[in-house]
């Protein structure tokens, strides 16, 4: 791979992992450490425009991988990052303990820490982190091909872009990954029903009660075999809990035939919960709509990058369950990983196919043994007998141990 020229990197998807791996880039670029015009970056997205609705919206819990982000975004946007949270009045104490309930009785059965945390909003996240980015919308990849020294990227509107490594950011289905695997790439769908919905109570009490236990987030854990989550989503007065919405997610082993989005069965099931959980689902305004999360999972395996032409990154690279809150964590850690590998490309301090082998094996081992551990966490919530053994009741968000140890400590943003 040439290294005299100005590389380009194609990022397929402008969700949050693309657009962090270009603020990343953009972040090594200025002021110019690098010995020619720093890294030109072209972000393409499948949807149509930025203004684009998705119709699906949560919170995510940002901890760990904080230092990561404080890597990858320029001060100015780091500086608004929190107008980005649920509740940018709530100041995070330094050790955040999330209360887990007994879901039947209403005990804690443990407050699990995990350290300095912010819960962000995933659509005002993702729009902070596209400030100052070129995204050409309209852009679904179709296939790749190498030639020469480049990869090229083909779309479905017949057009095609030429680059020096080409980054899949393309998120859970992603194409990318099937492209370098074929079928072996299939993210599977696991045993389990989720779903996950937002909620206005309008109504100051009910509002007030259903966040009494925790002004951020709780969650219990039912021996029948259900987990369940309260969440603030936003929050646009504190001062008037009427304003107040709500996140709602729950998840338990699949029934054949059930009717998941059925908010009449939710009720019926939140029957047996303990308060607040049982009031918060009993509350919920008729009409409200319920989504259902089709998770998928893929253990990362090594790909052939060939000779450091092209990455996956984020769900595309490792698709998992939640309830461990690591997805977006990951999705950090690796624009940043990718930032240091290919500063070091781009500056020769490391050859282009030794760096991005250097992204790759982490990708592979981190995101990987973190699938595997959100999933044994996902089996294991919903086995009473083996709930407290569970990753989430050992370790809390620590990331997995093999990779703890090179996770500088995170500081307030
Ligand atoms: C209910 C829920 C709760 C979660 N909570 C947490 C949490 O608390 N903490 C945490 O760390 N993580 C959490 N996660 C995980 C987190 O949301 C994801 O890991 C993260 O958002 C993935 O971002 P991404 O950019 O990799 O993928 P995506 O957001 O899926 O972005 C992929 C982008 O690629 C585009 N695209 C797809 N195909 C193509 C194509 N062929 N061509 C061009 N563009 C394409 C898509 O349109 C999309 O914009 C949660 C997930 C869920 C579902």
């Amino acid at each position: 791979m040439k290294q005299e020229s100005t590389p380009h990197v194609l990022i397929v998807g402008a969700g949050i992992t693309g657009l962090l791996v270009a603020q990343g880039l953009k972040k090594a670029s200025h002021p110019l450490p690098l010995p020619h015009e720093g890294i030109r970056c072209t972000i393409f997205e499948a949807e149509p425009s930025a203004t684009h609705y998705r119709p699906r919206e949560w919170g995510m819990s940002i901890h760990w991988s904080l230092p990561f982000l404080r890597d990858c975004l320029p001060d100015e946007l780091l500086s608004r990052f929190k107008s980005t949270t649920v509740d940018p009045s709530y100041e995070p104490p330094d050790n955040f303990l999330i209360p887990t309930i007994n879901g039947k009785t209403g005990e804690l059965m443990k407050a699990l820490p995990l350290g300095l945390l912010y819960r962000v909003a995933r659509r005002k996240f993702r729009s902070l982190c596209a400030e100052g980015m070129q995204v050409e919308y309209g852009k679904t990849l179709k296939s790749i091909e190498y030639r020469d020294e480049s990869v090229v990227a083909m779309f479905e509107d017949g057009t095609e872009a030429v680059g020096t490594l080409l980054v899949g950011a393309d998120g859970a289905q992603s194409r990318v990954r099937m492209n370098l695997f074929g079928e072996k790439g299939k993210a599977k769908g696991i045993p389990y029903s989720a779903i996950n919905m937002h909620i206005e109570y309008k109504d100051a009490e009910k509002a007030q009660f259903v966040r009494s236990i925790h002004p951020i987030m709780s969650h219990a854990v039912h021996p029948d075999g259900y987990w369940i989550w309260i969440s603030i989503q936003d929050v646009p007065n504190p001062n008037d809990p009427s304003t107040w919405m709500f996140q709602l997610m729950s998840t338990w082993k699949a029934r054949e035939g059930e009717n998941v989005t059925s908010l009449e069965a939710l009720r019926e099931k939140a029957r047996h919960f303990a308060e607040p959980f049982r009031s918060a689902v009993e509350w919920i305004p008729e009409g409200t709509r319920v989504f259902e999360n089709k998770v998928s999972c893929w253990i990362t395996e090594p790909w052939d990058n060939h000779q450091g032409r092209i990455v996956l990154a984020g769900d595309a690279a490792h698709p998992m369950t939640f309830q461990r809150g690591q997805g977006l964590n990951h999705c950090i850690a690796d624009a940043s990983k990718l930032k240091k590998c290919i500063k070091e490309a781009a500056s020769g301090t490391k050859t282009w196919v030794d760096a991005i082998d250097e992204y790759q094996r982490e990708i592979v081992e981190r995101g990987g043994d973190e699938v595997k551990t959100s999933l044994a966490n996902t089996a294991m919530l919903h086995d009473w007998s083996r709930v407290v053994q569970s990753p989430l009741f050992q370790r809390a968000t620590a990331p997995t141990e093999k990779f703890a140890h090179s996770v500088p400590v995170a500081a307030k943003l």
